[in-house]
């Protein structure tokens, strides 16, 4: 559905994937494996346009719920795989997650789940890189390359898996999902200084105002 002109949420498979659309569609994430025909069929369907209009996939983090589909979706698509320069070796297969047992065992088993297929980046991002209309902002804390997407023009930002908005709120991975909560915690010290009004989330629903007042309380909180 649009949750603001020109951005649309794809709820796929265990996660929440988003659609920019300008002369050219960007992807944000692409959910676990069997989602691509949900995309697809959203693009079709209720966006209007070929799949193949997809000409950029920007991956927030390398976290199996959201890499899942990219290997079907990029040799759908033809489109150019962006992902920050250290979550690259996870997506490419290099390397396999660091941290607690908990993450390496969820990832492992989302691996098993998701039968993922490694997918070599096109785009290798650093902070303060510009894809389109959005700043990269690097978030370390959930992983070691999280990105968020931020707009300054109609003040919207993609936080991947950094944020979730339950209950009013505005909430962080828990403590479970943060290796490097020290790191985390500098990167939302960056977010907060942004202005903000829209929020998307890579599980939860997104913040549809005032974001950057909701990001203040949860900031007092970490
Ligand atoms: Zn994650
Ligand atoms: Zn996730």
């Amino acid at each position: 559905m649009e949750i603001v002109p020109g951005i649309h949420e794809i709820d796929t498979i265990a996660a929440r994937s988003y659609l920019v659309v300008g002369d050219h569609l960007t992807l944000i994430d692409t959910g676990m494996s069997g989602s691509s025909s949900k995309i697809r069929d959203y693009v079709k369907n209720i966006v209007k346009r070929d799949i193949s209009d997809i000409k950029t996939i920007i991956i927030t983090h390398h976290h199996f719920d959201h890499i899942g589909s990219l290997d079907k979706l990029k040799k759908l698509t033809k489109a150019k795989v962006a992902v920050h320069k250290d979550d690259a070796d996870y997506i490419s297969g290099e390397k396999s997650q660091e941290g607690p047992v908990f993450m390496k065992f969820m990832v492992k088993l989302f691996k098993i789940i998701s039968r993922y297929k490694p997918v070599e980046p096109d785009i290798f991002l650093k902070d303060g890189d510009q894809m389109g209309e959005y700043q990269v902002i690097h978030t370390p804390g959930h992983t070691k390359g999280s990105i968020c997407l931020y707009n300054p023009q109609n003040k919207t930002m993609f936080a991947g898996d950094n944020l979730k908005y339950v209950k009013g709120k505005i909430e962080g991975p828990g403590a479970s999902l943060l290796p490097e909560p020290e790191k985390y915690k500098e990167s939302m010290e960056k977010l907060v200084k942004l202005d903000i009004e829209v929020i998307f989330c890579g599980h939860t629903k997104p913040v549809t105002s005032h974001a950057s007042e909701k990001l203040r309380e949860y900031l007092k909180t970490l």
